[in-house]
């Protein structure tokens, strides 16, 4: 270690260069940002990325936005914070694991949410629904405006700034609609680090749903039962009790037993996307992106692919087995817990605050702040009152419903 003061970003990138896979985004290798910057003395591109996402306005306000459950119902179930920040650790440990770059994948992650409505999906499908006439709203489409337009922290440039790996990461699809600025380049494949962050945002949400939905008790152990994955869990969680024969409170074992899914989940993806880039490696990352499938070594060179949306093939992913236990976990939350009578009349309320501010602005845009209307001009009026709805927190556009329609509330 002699001769270094301290690490610096052109020595960093010669050790993502040396130390990660051929084909893994390596910070010295990135195609750049929109507008060019100097680069940083001792942080790499990527990180600059994550350090900017962490600092945005819109990554403060994912604690105040719901995940299932409104923000002040209980203070231990997730909020889109702690759904993220769980999320960026799981695709850490993938990626490192997988001799990805941790720092891209982790920066995807922590901004794949941002553009999430209050309210969850509930909030989303009503501003679509408004929106229907204008473009719509999505999203994935949201985060990337946010990024790209919202944040308004820089004197040179609108939103972030952020490298074109890390906006190719929260576009998640081919882009149906029109967007202000040049769009990351479309491939048949994502970098792996995208579909990383993908894969790791939806381990997380599985993860702590279950917990959520166990400590709502709006799903009870019992119900569980009846799939693989969590009968699979507490037979492993119960082979490792052995050896610690300790008397496990029932709230321990539950937890125990999440935690063994979780970590089953993640095992099988580093397992699986390792044997299927070891089957056929990539030469580089250029190579991978040119991929339209990958050669699975047991199903005899076959080529196959996990598509997803437009075609696109997904190296990442799960083994057969645990990609239908999976799937068979999800339709058990989906019916059990996400469409739970109790889950059901939130969204309900949900929809009515969100489809009743949108429509309040429209029929009156002098109701809005003047930063939102000063910005009619160039985004158009629908898209500007819908982008503050959007950014609104779930407390936020409560009260703000409450003024509107309650004629006792303070205005
Ligand atoms: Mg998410």
């Amino acid at each position: 270690m002699s001769g270094f003061r301290f690490r610096t970003r052109e020595r960093y990138e010669q050790e993502e260069r040396e130390r990660l896979a051929p084909w893994a985004a390596c910070a010295g290798d990135s195609a750049g940002r929109l507008v060019p910057e100097p680069e940083h003395a001792y942080r790499t591109a990527f990180q600059r990325d994550r350090d900017r996402i962490v600092h945005a306005r819109a990554f403060r306000r994912l604690e105040f936005k719901t995940q299932v459950f409104v923000y002040l119902e209980n203070d231990h179930y997730r909020n889109r914070l702690t759904h993220t920040i769980e999320g960026a650790q799981i695709a850490r440990t993938i990626a490192r694991a997988l001799y990805l770059n941790e720092d891209l994948a982790e920066a995807i992650t922590l901004a794949h949410d941002l553009g999430h409505t209050p309210f969850g999906h509930a909030g989303e499908a009503v501003l679509d629904r408004c929106m229907e006439d204008h473009g719509g709203f999505d999203h994935n489409r949201q985060s990337l405006r946010i990024v790209d337009l919202l944040e308004n922290r820089y004197p040179d440039f609108s939103g972030l700034n952020l490298t074109e790996e890390t906006r190719e990461g929260i576009l998640k699809h081919a882009a149906a609609w029109s967007h202000p600025l040049p769009l990351p380049p479309s491939h048949p494949q994502r970098s792996l680090e995208a579909q990383v962050a993908d894969h790791a945002d939806e381990i997380a949400y599985l993860h702590h749903d279950l917990d959520d939905g166990l400590r709502s008790g709006l799903i009870g152990v019992g119900m569980l039962e009846t799939t693989a994955l969590w009968k699979s869990a507490r037979a492993s969680r119960a082979g490792r009790d052995v050896e610690m024969p300790v008397q496990m409170s029932e709230a321990v074992a539950r937890a125990r037993t999440i935690g063994s899914l979780g970590d089953g989940l993640i095992g099988d993806l580093i397992e699986e996307t390792s044997r299927r880039l070891a089957a056929n490696p990539p030469a580089s990352l250029a190579d991978l992106r040119q991929r339209r499938g990958y050669l699975g070594g047991e199903l005899g060179g076959e080529l196959r692919g996990d598509l997803r949306g437009e075609g696109r093939t997904e190296t990442v992913g799960f083994s057969p087995e645990i990609d239908r236990g999976k799937r068979e976990l999800k339709s058990f939350l989906s019916e059990n817990f996400y469409r739970h009578p109790d889950v059901l009349r939130r969204v309900r309320k949900a929809e009515w605050i969100v489809g009743d501010l949108f429509r309040t602005y429209r029929d009156d845009p002098n109701l809005l702040p003047t930063d939102v209307r000063a910005r009619f001009a160039r985004e158009g009026e629908p898209r500007a009152v819908s982008d503050y709805i959007a950014g609104m927190t779930d407390r936020f556009a409560m009260d703000e419903h409450k003024k509107l329609f309650d004629p006792h509330a303070p205005i």
